[in-house]
């Protein structure tokens, strides 16, 4: 019995808060701990966040679209940008690596992200979006 939800934002920073709560609401159905709440909610707020500065460079009425789905007992959380994309994957997710240090970003948000979650996939064409996909 798996059970969907689809949340299509605008790249507001207050919208950043708003999903991460809606996906940890999404997630209680799974029984989680409550660092696991905080796991997910931490690794929602840095993708979000990406989607923001990164890929609609603080543009505010971009959408952004977060797909989660259930699974036995793990959540399928993916979040989709249609913006300016990432060159390079493998370099963008090194710890630390971030093309934004003149905005105070310490480039540990993938990191997070991988650490905080059981899986991480990042999907991106230049010009076209960003796709991250996460399990817990
Ligand atoms: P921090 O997350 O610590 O504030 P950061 O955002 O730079 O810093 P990461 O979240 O790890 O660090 O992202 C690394 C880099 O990957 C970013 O600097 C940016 O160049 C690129 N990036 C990440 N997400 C996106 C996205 N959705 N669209 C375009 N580029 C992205
Ligand atoms: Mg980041």
């Amino acid at each position: 019995y798996t059970n969907e939800m689809t949340l299509e934002i605008v790249s507001r920073s207050c919208n950043e808060s708003l999903a991460r709560v809606t996906v940890a609401a999404f997630a209680t159905q799974l029984n989680p701990t409550l660092e696991e709440v905080a796991d997910i909610k931490t690794a929602v707020s840095e993708a979000i966040t990406n989607c923001i500065i990164h890929a609609y460079d603080n543009k505010k009425q971009e959408k952004i679209r977060i797909e989660c789905k259930t699974g036995k007992r793990e959540l399928f959380v993916t979040i989709i940008d249609y913006g300016k994309g990432i060159e390079d994957i493998k370099q963008a997710m090194e710890p630390m690596f971030t093309t934004r240090p003149d905005q105070e970003r310490s480039g540990m948000g993938f990191a997070f992200m991988e650490a905080f979650m059981d899986e991480l996939l990042v999907e991106s064409e230049v010009g076209k979006g960003t796709t991250v996909r996460m399990r817990k």
